[in-house]
């Protein structure tokens, strides 16, 4: 590689792939990227959204100065006027009238600081962010069973297992790289078994050599069955179960009863009998499995359940801890797992603590010698729009997210945000949905300009390297919350001079009277250079004195992170989503993501490429549905749920299952004019992770007549 080439991190989905540019950006702009084959995540691969990235460094939209009332000020003035309401509400209400909603776009160190800023400094945790709506069932999951946010696996035991079960995931379109690397695995070894469970024929069933199109929210039943028919078949890991294990006879009576036998689970999840039974002997016979899930498995009322339902069997039959083997939950922003790291969910500490650690917030609050501690949890994020709507919270800080158009129940975010008194937006593009609602907004850095660190599904660090000086009058996140805070009066805990000094910080806490009590420790860099910094290459936590050269896999000890040391088998019992389709809505909205866009589409619909694989917004529905509702194929329909109606294009397909239809959830009103899907959307959440239950909603369909 030649001296000037730069090595830096994609910024879409978590798969967290390694890019490479050959040479420096210069004249702000970039050249074309490619995949960076020394990153132990892609070796060289990327998607054609990973690939398009030079495409999306635009001027165009650039948000380049601070903003009151779409008139622009100076950064001083901004920031006075930030650190004034926060002292008025704050004094006159108390801490909680603050709140932060952050993004699994942002950085660690951006992260960091705005946790410090809340929870040590303000006194409030109210700090929450749109990961919310991707993985925090299955956050609480793995807590419930290891004592522990731990993801146990690594990349490559999805090519080393021998049976791979994809739930309630998409990887061809969402983790592209991934399916990349599945698919190349399959080819070399095509003994290795793929089943793909999703209500949906989607294009990760083309590698797939069973596909249980099971009823929509039904997952957990599939699991129950698999647990009990594990220990009716002799086929427990019996040692570790007795040793390392609690509470495996009440998870084992819980599944007998709701799931006792295939035929009945089976009917339960709409399945033909003999595919699940031939799932059933693939489970039986394959020690080396993988159960890899995502958003279709989050994202729904019982979403912690599904997590545990599926964690439960890999305990019972001993399928974690070892290579090709566990249960992998794969998370969708390039950040999701760094945020939480530092703590940047509502009802998190710091680095991995929770309120409810025992010794936790007084070992945080002597290590940021904080003068506001926040002792319990916040809101998390549906709970917090509703706090703002009631008018509990009066300033909101939003960074790098577009709620209007992601979180569920678009009616109920546009009123929160009317109702707050100060809505505070850092983003780097102006124009989204979500700014239009913006009191002040702040010109941040985008990716190409942010340095510093994320960390992807598997738990491995890397560096985002600045290749652009910052547009206009951009700063970092982590600047603008450092210019605030010293203007709270907060000056010497902020006083960093770059990311390094933060991410130093960020380690040092990790591994402040740790002894191997927590899981997440990278203590190793707690005095990292600057220059080491810099240079830092991809790494799994935990990274310390023990595992300098990280991580590759967990609990190959069988040491758990709960008091007893010993995982956690939960009871569960298989439950429907909460909105069921009825006679006056009888269809099932399933949504999500498609190949080429990133989520509400501030950066890739920048890229005229990218929209050539899917131009449009679209409603897919099945021809039976089609026919009886009087819709033909590509023309519009228009849609209604409880909450709110959408004008969609059809999309005729028996890919859906009758009386189930499919939405994705990119395009916005105000950058194309369509309808924002998470309209139809209730707020629904799973009550112990407080994540919506995007995926199911109940929804009629009306062929559009022009008059
Ligand atoms: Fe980026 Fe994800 Fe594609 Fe990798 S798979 S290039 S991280 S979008």
């Amino acid at each position: 590689m030649s001296a000037s080439a730069v090595k830096t991190t994609c910024p879409y989905c978590g798969v967290g792939c390694g890019v490479n540019l050959s040479s420096r950006a210069s004249n702000r702009v970039v050249p074309p990227v490619s995949g960076d084959k020394s990153h132990p995540a892609n070796f060289g691969r990327l998607c054609v959204k990973g690939s398009s990235l030079a495409e999306t460094i635009t001027p165009k939209g650039r948000l380049l100065q601070p903003m009151i009332n779409n008139k622009t000020v100076t950064w001083e003035a901004a920031t006075d006027a930030i650190s004034a309401k926060i002292k008025q509400v704050t004094e006159e209400f108390g801490p909680d009238a603050f709140a932060f909603y952050l993004s699994g776009q942002i950085l660690t160190e951006d992260y960091y600081v705005a946790n410090k800023l809340a929870k040590g400094f303000i006194g409030t945790a109210n700090v929450d962010t749109n990961s919310r709506l991707c993985m925090a069932s299955a956050v609480v999951g793995y807590k419930r069973a290891f004592g522990s946010d731990t993801v146990p696996c690594s990349y490559e035991d999805l090519e080393l297992c021998d049976l791979l079960i994809m739930v309630g995931s998409n990887a061809a379109w969402t983790h592209p790289v991934l399916f990349q690397r599945i698919s190349a695995a399959k080819a070399k070894r095509p003994d290795m078994k793929i089943v793909v469970i999703d209500p949906r024929r989607t294009a990760t069933c083309d590698i797939a050599d069973l596909h249980l199109s099971l009823k929509p929210g039904t997952d957990a039943a599939i699991f129950s069955y698999l647990l009990q028919d594990s220990a009716h078949e002799h086929l427990l890991d019996a040692e570790f179960v007795c040793t390392h294990t609690e509470g495996f006879d009440q998870a084992l009576a819980q599944a007998e009863q709701s799931t006792p036998t295939l035929e009945a689970t089976a009917d339960f999840c709409g399945l033909a009998a003999d595919s699940l039974l031939q799932l059933r002997d693939w489970w039986r016979s394959t020690p080396k499995t993988v159960t890899f899930y995502s958003q279709g498995v989050n994202q729904s009322s019982s979403g912690v359940d599904k997590c545990n339902a599926i964690i439960n069997c890999h305990l019972a039959t001993g399928r974690l801890g070892k290579v090709g083997a566990g249960p992998f939950s794969i998370t969708g922003q390039p950040n999701a797992m760094g945020g939480r790291e530092v703590g940047g969910l509502a009802n998190q500490l710091a680095a991995h603590m929770d309120f409810a650690t025992p010794g936790a917030i007084d070992l945080v609050q002597r290590f940021w010698q904080a003068p506001n501690m926040a002792t319990e949890n916040g809101l998390k994020a549906v709970d917090m729009f509703n706090a703002i709507e009631a008018g509990d919270i009066k300033v909101l800080w939003i960074m790098a997210t577009n709620p209007m158009v992601s979180l569920p129940n678009t009616a109920q975010v546009k009123r929160a945000l009317e109702k707050c008194e100060l809505v505070i937006v850092s983003d780097y593009k102006m124009g989204t949905d979500t700014s239009a609602f913006a009191d002040i907004l702040l010109p941040a850095t985008g990716w190409s300009e942010k340095d510093g660190t994320v960390t992807n599904s598997e738990r491995r660090l890397s560096r985002q390297r600045g290749l652009l000086p910052p547009a206009g009058e951009a700063k970092h996140d982590w600047q603008a919350i450092c210019d605030v805070a010293t203007k709270l009066g907060f000056g010497e805990a902020f006083n960093f001079k770059g990311p390094h000094e933060i991410f130093a910080e960020h380690a040092a806490l990790s591994g402040f009277e740790n002894d191997g009590k927590r899981d997440f420790d990278i203590s190793a860099f707690e005095s990292i250079t600057k220059q080491e910094y810099d240079a830092l290459v991809p790494v799994q936590w935990p990274v310390n004195k023990a595992n300098p050269q990280g991580t590759a896999r967990m609990f190959t000890d069988k040491r758990f992170f709960t008091p007893s040391g010993k995982a956690r088998f939960v009871p569960i019992t298989p439950a429907l989503p909460k909105q069921l389709p009825n006679d006056e809505y009888p269809f099932t909205l399933n949504t999500g993501r498609v190949r080429d866009q990133w989520h509400t589409m501030t950066r890739t619909g920048d890229a005229a490429s990218l929209s050539r694989h899917l131009a449009q917004p679209f409603i897919e529905i099945h021809p039976e549905d089609a026919q009886s509702q009087g819709i033909k194929d590509k023309t519009l329909v228009k849609v209604f749920s409880p909450y709110g109606r959408a004008l969609l294009k059809a999309k005729v397909t028996d890919a859906v299952a009758k009386g189930s239809v499919f939405v994705p959830i990119h395009w916005t009103q105000q950058f194309s004019n369509a309808s924002i899907v998470s309209a139809l959307i209730p707020s629904e959440v799973d009550p112990l992770s407080g994540q919506p239950e995007s995926k199911h909603a109940r929804v009629t369909l009306e062929p559009f007549k022009q008059v």
